[in-house]
């Protein structure tokens, strides 16, 4: 029978409550969740640009940590929530959730996604899609959910400037090009010439 996505309202043949795209989205970000809540971690003390250098008698109070990243990191608790709420929908005994902040995250989203088979046939599966989907994205606005795949190192860059310096940057394959690109001195290095590069680098490295 089809059915409704719960989250997207999509039709879904599948006659599940959250369609295949909703869950591969779900997934994708609970397990982003644990390494982003590590990230915000760097974003707690205020910015140095104010109230730094005044140790005088008179210079301002030594700021508090940031409340705003406070909030955002206990935002983090509805994962432990949600892992609560399946276990009881399931009548299973709670979950076990002891140690630090960030041991909680870790065991309510692998709970959570050990659960997902289930949790797509589930009616809560929209509203949980939802609040990982705000946390994830509160998150995101401050800490980089994602950080790029850098691709494959191809060693040193020879390029030769006019002063006779070779340029040294490392050379990095982005994912799906086939030339490689010197970020630093912008020579494109065509798989035609990794050879002589090689070579290059090679004789380079030893002298
Ligand atoms: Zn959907
Ligand atoms: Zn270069």
């Amino acid at each position: 029978m089809d059915t409704t996505c719960t989250h997207c309202h999509a039709p879904d043949p599948t006659g599940s409550t959250l369609c295949v795209h909703c869950t591969t989205t779900l997934t994708a970000r609970l397990q982003q969740l644990p390494r982003m809540y590590e990230a915000l971690a760097g974003h707690l003390a205020p910015g140095s640009s104010s109230g730094h250098g005044r140790a005088g008698k008179g210079g301002p109070a030594p700021l508090p940590l940031r409340v705003d990243i406070l909030d955002l990191r206990a935002e983090f608790d509805a994962v432990s929530g949600w892992l609560s709420a399946v276990h009881d929908a399931r009548r299973l005994r709670g979950p076990r959730l002891t140690g630090d902040a960030l041991t909680r995250l870790h065991t309510a989203t692998a709970g959570l996604l050990a659960h997902m088979p289930w949790i797509v046939l589930w009616p809560g599966a929209g509203d949980l899609a939802q609040e990982i989907g705000d946390l994830h994205r509160n998150a995101a606005s401050v800490v980089d959910p994602d950080p790029r795949p850098r691709g494959r190192r191809i060693g040193h860059c020879q390029t030769i400037d006019p002063s006779g310096t070779i340029c040294g940057a490392v050379l990095w394959l982005a994912p799906g090009e086939q030339v490689v690109r010197c970020d630093w001195c912008s020579m494109a290095w065509p798989p035609a010439t990794w050879m002589q590069l090689r070579a290059w680098q090679t004789e380079n490295a030893a002298a």
